[in-house]
């Protein structure tokens, strides 16, 4: 589970890391009422699951009440990287001097830990990721060992953090590293780590992964799940116990099993570069015994998407064999009759084969175009989805 900002504070505050964990706000005068309490001037913050928000005009400073109702008024509502905001974090303003980088995460590739850290934080990290690398330390962290104050005292010396706020560094390295583990998070990250007048650090901003699969260890996590920020297909799909991912294409994708739903979002992928650099809508695996209800539920969710032009339904007929898919298919649209409006590429392949492609070709469905090749397949919804 990602988190938002303020409740990655939430999280830094309880482990004692430096920073205002300031108030939220889902209506303009309720952040009125926030800076009112807080007073002074403050940074109004636009809550969503993404980054940049600095950059898209999430952030701004807003000097007294009616100034922060005022921003608040045009950051609520705003769309950031497709996300509607729907509420804002008031926080006191620091005086920054400087903004660093932090963070610690899960180093698959190396079955590891990894700390990064810059002193070229902010809103340009990846730029500075990419032109600069030298500024960016990498520092690998033993699981075994985790970060005592020698450890954090290394990643501060490799980071080349200033030496004035060396030692406020070495203490909120160790901090955030109890973040990381006593919280059974995947990821920890602070941009900007800033450096104030006075040379004191804090953690002006948060983002926290928290692993789904300690949820068990965390019950006080639960509160964290807000139902309202996820994506509304995502929720809707959740109820009804499917696996979906949005993503951000025009081809939606149905198919059976994890393993052949990644490959066809990469032979989708590949394919729309032909037509446009047509990407993936989603992932939607709807598992083993597809019938004729489950592929209703995944065709209802895939074609609520506005951005689905086409849909690629990708079947390899196991268990449940090609011809219980087919009539699946047929009777899914039946169900949504008329809320069934995009044209649908069908591969269907495995067991039973010849009976399912048979019963697609007599149901003869205006919108359902049927290809005997995955590669085929693919290259037909890309085409489809760019005209
Ligand atoms: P992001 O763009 O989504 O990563 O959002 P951030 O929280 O990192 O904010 C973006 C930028 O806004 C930061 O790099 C800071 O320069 C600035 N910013 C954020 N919080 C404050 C604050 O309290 N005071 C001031 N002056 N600037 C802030
Ligand atoms: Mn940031």
């Amino acid at each position: 589970m990602d988190l938002m900002e303020y409740q990655a504070k939430q999280l830094f505050a309880k482990h004692g890391v430096a920073g205002a964990v300031g108030i939220v706000a889902s209506t303009a005068d309720e952040a009125r009422a926030a800076a009112e309490q807080l007073g002074g001037t403050v940074v109004v913050k636009a809550q969503v699951k993404a980054g940049g928000r600095g950059k898209a005009g999430g952030v701004k400073l807003a000097d007294g009440p009616a100034e922060t109702a005022a921003r608040a008024e045009e950051i609520l509502g705003m769309q950031i990287k497709g996300l509607t905001v729907h509420r804002v974090l008031i926080a006191p303003t620091a005086d920054i001097t400087e903004e660093y980088y932090f963070s610690f995460l899960v180093d698959r590739a190396n079955r590891n830990y990894l700390c990064i850290a810059s002193v070229e934080g902010g809103v340009e990290i990846e730029e500075v990721a990419h032109t600069n690398p030298d500024a960016v330390a990498k520092v690998a962290i033993d699981p075994g060992a985790g970060v005592d104050e020698a450890k954090a005292r290394e990643i501060v010396a490799e980071a080349r953090f200033p030496a004035e706020v060396a030692d406020a560094a070495v203490a909120m390295v160790q901090q955030l590293w109890r973040v990381f583990i006593d919280e059974d998070a995947s990821l920890v990250e602070v941009n900007p780590l800033a450096r104030l007048a006075g040379d004191t650090l804090e953690a002006l901003d948060g983002k926290v992964t928290l692993d789904d699969n300690a949820e068990f260890r965390h019950p006080e996590h639960a509160d964290f799940d807000d139902q309202d920020a996820a994506d509304p297909l995502e929720a809707k799909s959740r109820d009804k116990g499917l696996n979906y991912v949005k993503l951000d294409g025009s081809v939606g994708i149905i198919g059976n099993g994890a393993g052949l739903v990644m490959s066809t979002l990469d032979v989708v992928s590949y394919a729309g570069q032909e037509y446009g650099g047509q990407e993936p809508a989603n992932f939607l695996d709807i598992g083993g015994g597809a019938s004729a209800q489950v592929m209703a539920d995944g065709l209802d969710i895939v074609l609520g998407d506005e951005q689905v032009k086409s849909v690629f339904v990708n079947v390899f007929g196991g268990i449940t064999a090609c011809d219980a898919v087919a009539d699946g298919i047929v009777s899914a649209l039946g169900i949504l009759g008329d809320a069934a409006t995009k044209p649908l590429v069908v591969r269907l392949d495995g067991n039973n084969v010849d009976e399912g492609r048979r019963i697609l070709a007599e149901a003869d469905h205006p919108l359902v175009s049927v290809v005997d090749t995955m590669d085929g397949a693919a290259a037909r919804a890309a085409e489809l989805a760019a005209n």
